[in-house]
C-alpha cells in the first residue's frame, strides 16, 4: 500500500437503494474526503474517488456509521448485488429488493478483519488460524479461508426491463410475475463481460437460463453457485478465473447436476418471460401507491455542479426534504422514488433552481450511453471513457439528427480497457480501449442485452469510427425495417455476424 496515498472508495447499496440520509453522508464525504464528486457506477454502487490514505478510516467509519458498507464492494466475493428499480411495478419492486437485500447479506464474507482495520473492533480471531482449519472454515463458511478465484457477480431483472443486463451477470434472476405477483425467478448462469485483448481464450459471455425457482430459493441457489466457484474456479491462471470459464470448461450440464447435487432438490423448468430493452425509462411515473418517481439522466454517472446545471448541490437540497428514497441504476441514472405528492411541487421547484432536468432535451443516443470511469482514476485504463464519450457522442449527434433519428434509441458503450465495466459487449455500438486515443470498436449486441456485440473495426480513432459509423447509419435510416433496432439492422444486413455464445465471440 505504501505508493499509493489516494484510493477510490466503492460502497455496497444493494439495488442501488439509499436513503436521503445516507445520500447526505456520501455527499458530504465526497467534499470532505473525496475529489468532490460523486460517481454512480454501473452495478448501482456509489464511487468516492481521490480518498486520501489517513482518510480512509473517518470516511469508511462514516460510510458504516449510515448502515451502508465499502465491505464486499470489491475483492474476489460477491459484490453489490442488483435489483430493477421499476417503479411501476411497486409490490414486486419492493419483494426482489428484500430478495437482493438477503442475498447481499447471506453471501456478505464474515471475516472480523474488517471491523478489526477500519472499524476499531476488537480482535476477535488469529486470521492465520484460519489457514489451519480443516473442513468447514468457521469464519467463511460459503468462501472457506482463500476466498472464490475471482469477483462474482448477482443481478435480479423484472421484465420487461432488462436494465440490470441480467446475461452479463455470473448469477442471474430473472422474476416471474403472474397475475401481478412474484411467483419466483428464473435462474441465469454464467456471464461476463471481461477479456484480455490478444487473448481469444477469454471472452465475454452470456448467462444461460436453468430453470425456475421460489422466491425463498434465491439465497440456496446463490450459497451452492458460490461454493461450485470456490471449488472448481481456475486458481493457477487469474484471467480464466471468472465463472464463466468454469461453466464452458465443464459444460452446463455438468453445472446443473452439481448444483442439484449440492441442493438436494431439482429446479423446475423455466418459464416464459419477455425482455423489452436495458436502457432507463427518464421522466416522472406514478407508482402504484400514488407517489411519484423520476427519473434523471446523469451523464457518466457523475454527480457534480456545472454552471447552470448545478446537480450535486441541487440532489443535496432535495434530499433533505425528501421522505421516499433514492435509486441508482443499473445504467448510472438516478431516480428519485417515492415522492408524495405533497412533496412533489417542492421537489420540481428545487430542480428548476439548480437547473436539473430529466434529460429529455438530450438526443437518444446521449441518454442511451454508458461508459467506465478509465482516466483518470482507474488504473488498467489504456484510454479515455467516460471523459470522451460524451465528446464522441456530440460528433455522432449530426449525423443522427441528420437522417431523422435524434429520438432513435442505440446502446452505445464505452470502456478504458477490455475488463469491460461499463459492459461493452452488450452495446449496440462499443467501444473498448486499446491505447490512447484508439479503440476496438464492436456492433450488433441485442438491444434487450440477449445477444453479444461482435468486432467490426480494430484500433481505430475518432476520424475513423465517424466515417465508419456514418455510411452505417444513413443506410440504417434509409432501410431499417419498422422499429428495427441498430443492433438488429447491422446483422442482418451483413456488417457483423450474430454472437450468442461468448465461444463465438472471437470467431
Ligand atoms: Fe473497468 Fe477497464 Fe474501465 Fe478501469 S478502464 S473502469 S477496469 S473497464
Amino acid at each position: 500500500l505504501e505508493p499509493s496515498f489516494q484510493f477510490m472508495l466503492r460502497v455496497v447499496t444493494p439495488g442501488g437503494v439509499s436513503t436521503p440520509e445516507q445520500w447526505l453522508v456520501i455527499d458530504e464525504l465526497a467534499e470532505k474526503y473525496g475529489s468532490g464528486s460523486i460517481k454512480l457506477t454501473t452495478r448501482q454502487a456509489f464511487q468516492l474517488h481521490g480518498v486520501l490514505k489517513w482518510n480512509l478510516k473517518d470516511t469508511i467509519k462514516s460510510i458504516n456509521d449510515t448502515l451502508l458498507t465499502t465491505l464486499a464492494a470489491c475483492g474476489d466475493v460477491n459484490r453489490n448485488v442488483m435489483c430493477n428499480p421499476n417503479p411501476e411495478q411497486s409490490q414486486v419492486h419492493t419483494e426482489v429488493f428484500h430478495w437482493a437485500q438477503q442475498i447481499t447479506t447471506h453471501l456478505a464474507p464474515r471475516t472480523p478483519a474488517y471491523h478489526e482495520i477500519w472499524l476499531e473492533g476488537e480482535k476477535l480471531i488469529d486470521s492465520t488460524e484460519l489457514l489451519k482449519v480443516e473442513g468447514a472454515d468457521p469464519v467463511e463458511p460459503i468462501y472457506g479461508p482463500v476466498y472464490l478465484p475471482r469477483k462474482f457477480k448477482i443481478g435480479i431483472a423484472v421484465p420487461p426491463s432488462n436494465d440490470v443486463d441480467v446475461y452479463s451477470q455470473d448469477l442471474g434472476y430473472i422474476a416471474i410475475v403472474e397475475k401481478g405477483k412474484l411467483v419466483g425467478f428464473n435462474v441465469t448462469v454464467g456471464g461476463g463481460m471481461g477479456m484480455t485483448h490478444g487473448d481469444t481464450n477469454t471472452y465475454p459471455q452470456l448467462g444461460r437460463v436453468i430453470g425456475f425457482i421460489k422466491p425463498e430459493q434465491v439465497n440456496e441457489i446463490a450459497e451452492k453457485t458460490v461454493t461450485i466457484q470456490r471449488d472448481y474456479g481456475n486458481r493457477s491462471v487469474r484471467k480464466y478465473a471468472r465463472f464463466k470459464y468454469t461453466i464452458d470448461r465443464h459444460g452446463l450440464d455438468w453445472f446443473v447436476a452439481e448444483l442439484q447435487e449440492r441442493l438436494g432438490w431439482e429446479l423446475e423448468p423455466a418459464r416464459p418471460f419477455h425482455f423489452e430493452n436495458s436502457g432507463d425509462r427518464y421522466g416522472w411515473q406514478k407508482d402504484k401507491n400514488g407517489r411519484w418517481n423520476l427519473t434523471l439522466y446523469v451523464q457518466s454517472g457523475r454527480i457534480a455542479d456545472q454552471e447552470g446545471y448545478q446537480l450535486k448541490t441541487g440532489l443535496r437540497e432535495i434530499a433533505k426534504i425528501h421522505t421516499g428514497d433514492f435509486r441508482l441504476t443499473a445504467n448510472q441514472n438516478l431516480m428519485i422514488a417515492g415522492i408524495t405528492t405533497a412533496k412533489k411541487a417542492k421537489i420540481i421547484a428545487l430542480l428548476g433552481q439548480y437547473g436539473i432536468t430529466d434529460g429529455g432535451q438530450h438526443s437518444a443516443i446521449r441518454r442511451s450511453s454508458l461508459s467506465c470511469v478509465a482516466f483518470p482514476t482507474c488504473g488498467l485504463a489504456m484510454a479515455e471513457a467516460e471523459r470522451y464519450l460524451p465528446t464522441l457522442v456530440d460528433k455522432l449527434e449530426p449525423i443522427l439528427e441528420e437522417v431523422g433519428l435524434r429520438d432513435n434509441e442505440i446502446n452505445i458503450r464505452m470502456t478504458g480497457c477490455p475488463n469491460g465495466c461499463a459492459r461493452p459487449a452488450l452495446g449496440e455500438i462499443a467501444f473498448i480501449g486499446k491505447s490512447p486515443g484508439k479503440y476496438n470498436m464492436y456492433m450488433g449486441a441485442g438491444f434487450s442485452g440477449d445477444r453479444l456485440s461482435k468486432l467490426y473495426r480494430e484500433n481505430v480513432d475518432e476520424n475513423e469510427i465517424l466515417e465508419t459509423l456514418k455510411p452505417i447509419i444513413h443506410r440504417y435510416a434509409a432501410e431499417r425495417d419498422n422499429e428495427e433496432h441498430f443492433g438488429d439492422f447491422v446483422i442482418r444486413t451483413g456488417y457483423v455476424k450474430p454472437v450468442i455464445s461468448g465461444t463465438d465471440f472471437h470467431s
